[in-house]
């Protein structure tokens, strides 16, 4: 399948073709036709399946389609993304896919002042990305209104509740227009979102990109047991023995990030933080240093790293394992994004291992155990590999093993339980 079957226009797949795009990817091949017909999507999906095209393709196409205004420029494509990472990179998609139609977009977030994005949308914009806060201001202050609004996209569902946006959600719900095409979608399903997903979409279809294929197939994972004292020079030792240009390590506190940082700097390593403490502007320097290379290793909090989107990110290494499984998916999705693949790296200490197991049973594999490395948990816990299986008897056998000195030679072995 390529593009051109999709049925879509010339400046759509000119601008599809300059960003190097060859064929849809899975939920591309199948959102876009259900988008192009009008009808309401429910997209369960997470971020790095192409997803953004998949719905901003169509709906550029539909509003290219439209009789041109005349006038000001309405809104009438609005999407609302968890952060503000996302609405930048989501305004980046539409400001590229749709850079032959002469359509307008703005993106708004918080943190930052508001006049620019009152500029930008005082001269007028056919599509505004948003985060529901800022949204929710502007229009109190009656810089938006979003009667006309034809096309409303949720997106990352999941993560606007997780943060606490559902009142914000509710309010703006009743701020739409009755008669218009909505897209809904989220990484997972839980009761939750179903009833959300009810009070936004009509008469819908489904497409699902289930995240465990995405994990199984694009990525390649590998674990390392390792105490927490350990963790940062075992770090510190994969830098130096592997070339990766752009490495994304994941810690789960703001803290714990910036600490990470700091051991990194002192090691001659070039990195930086993302996190929810630093200021919009500062995120914006250090995503672009990281993109263009100037700093090699970003440390990042899950909701800072939700709408990081570098190409070529070959590697990701979960410093913390997450306690929500479904976080370690959308990790790992970080790399190996959309057609490419890529190597996700997690360390566990003891504590983690219950969250290993819940890891393991989401994405219904057993993630290889590396033990060939020079910090290995050996202190408190039986190696992994050598778990046969968990019964008693066996973890007794392993605590004799503990004692024996290491060997080195079991590189990448899989364990068998
Ligand atoms: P998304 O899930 O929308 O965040 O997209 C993930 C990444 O895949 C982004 O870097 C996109 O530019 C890229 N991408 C999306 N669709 C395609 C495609 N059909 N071919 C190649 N890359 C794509």
């Amino acid at each position: 399948m390529t593009f051109n079957d999709l049925g879509l226009i010339d400046p759509i797949l000119r601008a599809l073709k300059e960003k190097g795009y060859t064929q849809p990817s899975p939920i591309q091949e199948q959102a876009i036709p259900i988008l192009l017909r009008g009808t309401d999507l429910l997209g369960v999906a997470q971020t790095g399946t192409g997803k953004t095209a998949a719905f901003a393709v169509p709906i550029l196409q539909l509003l290219s389609e439209m009789p041109k205004e005349r006038g000001h420029k309405r809104i009438k494509a609005l999407i609302v993304t968890p952060t503000r990472e996302l609405a930048i990179q989501i305004g980046d998609s539409f400001s590229a896919y749709g850079k032959h139609t002469g359509l307008r977009n703005t993106v708004i977030f918080g943190g930052v002042k508001q006049s620019k994005q009152t500029n930008e949308l005082r001269r007028g914009v056919d599509i505004l990305v948003a985060t529901p806060g800022r949204l929710l201001d502007l229009i109190g202050q009656g810089y938006i209104t979003l009667k006309d609004v034809k096309f409303f996209v949720l997106d990352e569902a999941d993560h606007m509740l997780d943060m606490g946006f559902i009142h914000d959600i509710k309010k703006l719900i009743e701020r739409l227009p009755a008669r218009r095409q909505s897209l809904f979608f989220s990484a997972t399903m839980p009761t939750s979102i179903v009833k959300l997903s009810r009070k936004i979409l009509g008469e819908f279809e489904q497409v699902t990109i289930k995240p465990k294929q995405a994990t199984a197939e694009r990525v390649e994972q590998a674990l390392y047991f390792v105490a927490k004292k350990d963790k940062v020079n075992l770090l510190i030792h994969i830098l130096e023995t592997r070339q990766d240009d752009a490495v994304l390590v994941f810690s789960r506190t703001k803290h714990g990030a910036d600490k990470i940082v700091r051991k990194l700097l002192k090691a001659n390593v070039k990195a930086s933080a993302i996190h929810g403490n630093k200021s919009q502007n500062n995120r914006q320097r250090t995503l672009a240093q990281f993109k263009n290379r100037e700093v090699r290793v970003l440390v990042a909090t899950d909701i800072a790293a939700r709408g990081i989107d570098v190409s070529e990110l070959s590697l990701v290494i979960n410093f913390d394992l997450p306690n929500i499984s479904e976080t370690y998916v959308h990790r790992i999705g970080r790399t190996g994004r959309a057609l490419a693949s890529g190597i996700a790296l997690s360390f566990c200490m003891m504590e983690e291992r219950p969250y290993l197991k819940g890891i393991e049973k989401l994405i219904r594999q057993q993630i290889p155990v590396i033990e060939d490395h020079p910090f290995p948990d050996d202190g408190t816990a039986p190696p992994a590999a050598k778990q046969q299986n968990r019964s008693q008897h066996n973890r007794n056998k392993h605590r004799s093993k503990r004692r024996r000195p290491k060997s080195n030679n079991n590189r990448n072995r899989r364990r068998t339980d």
